[in-house]
């Protein structure tokens, strides 16, 4: 297979996205933010819980076949380990990230989703490809972002609606009927979208963290078979040059309300070699 990967942190801004690859998978997680002015109880960071997670999924992926819940599960507890003596891990606004775990087998294809970053999958003989996006952030941030999206992004009553809004999310996150991530419970892991696909009827998938993703499903500025056609005719790295053309040409949200202007935009692709 052939694997190739482009990631691009806010202007300024570490990057909280991590991507990685082996021979046989591929590991892509989204961190969750801190808005400023906000607690975490984490002394290390999001991007650097990110990079400890994805790192540590990476050599589990590497390491043996068990399934990739498993793999997901012992990642996460591995990870709390590295800091549950230093910081406050039952603190409602440490570290959290979303997790797409894609491997290949000998004749199969398993993925994992969790939370909102999202998976293409290019299935051989169908005209639309698979898209496996885990919405339920999506459908519990609707009733509590109307506040958010009506102000200017960027000025004073903008930036407290949004921390307003990402601490009450906070109130949903790893519980029934909210939203579930990967942050301290290894629980979150069964909550994850999973499935198998024979690996010869996949041509092609793409990994996105939702910074990349909102060229289709916020701008509307593409369908995801033509995002897929985008990385397979130019790469991954021009579909994240169309994010930021498209957020510097709506630098308030006046189009398209969102939270963050600019986010950490991430692609990873995987294609069969002929
Ligand atoms: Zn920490």
């Amino acid at each position: 297979m052939r694997a190739t990967f482009a990631t691009e942190a806010v202007p300024g801004r570490p990057n909280e996205d991590f991507v990685g690859a082996t021979p046989d998978a591929i590991v892509l997680l989204d961190g969750a933010g801190t808005p400023p002015g906000s607690e975490s109880g984490c002394v290390h960071g999001v991007a650097w819980y990110a990079r400890s997670l994805g790192s540590t999924l990476l050599a589990g992926l590497a390491q043996d076949g068990k399934p990739l819940t498993e793999i997901l599960a012992e990642g996460i507890k591995a990870v709390a380990s590295l800091h549950d003596f230093v910081c406050d891990l039952t603190h409602p606004g440490s570290p959290s990230a979303t997790v797409v775990m894609l491997r290949r087998t000998a004749d199969t294809l398993d993925f994992l989703v969790l939370a909102d970053s999202v998976l293409i999958l290019d299935v051989i003989g169908t005209a639309e490809p698979m898209v496996i996006c885990d919405d339920r952030e999506a459908q519990v941030g609707a009733a509590h972002r109307t506040a958010m999206d009506a102000l200017a992004a960027g000025s004073p009553g903008h930036v407290s609606a949004h921390r307003a809004y990402v601490e009450t999310l906070r109130d949903h996150r790893n519980r029934d009927g909210g939203f579930w991530v990967a942050a301290v419970d290894p629980l979150a892991a069964e909550q994850a979208l999973t499935g198998t696909v024979p690996a010869d009827r996949v041509r092609a998938a793409a990994l996105l963290s939702d910074g990349a993703s909102r060229l289709v499903d916020r701008f509307a500025l593409a369908t995801w078979r033509q995002a897929l056609d985008l990385l397979n005719d130019s790469g991954p790295e021009e579909l994240i040059r169309r994010v930021r053309e498209a957020e510097h040409a709506d630098p308030v949200g006046e189009r398209w309300p969102r939270g963050k202007i600019f986010d950490d935009a991430t692609v990873a692709c995987f294609s069969v070699l002929p």
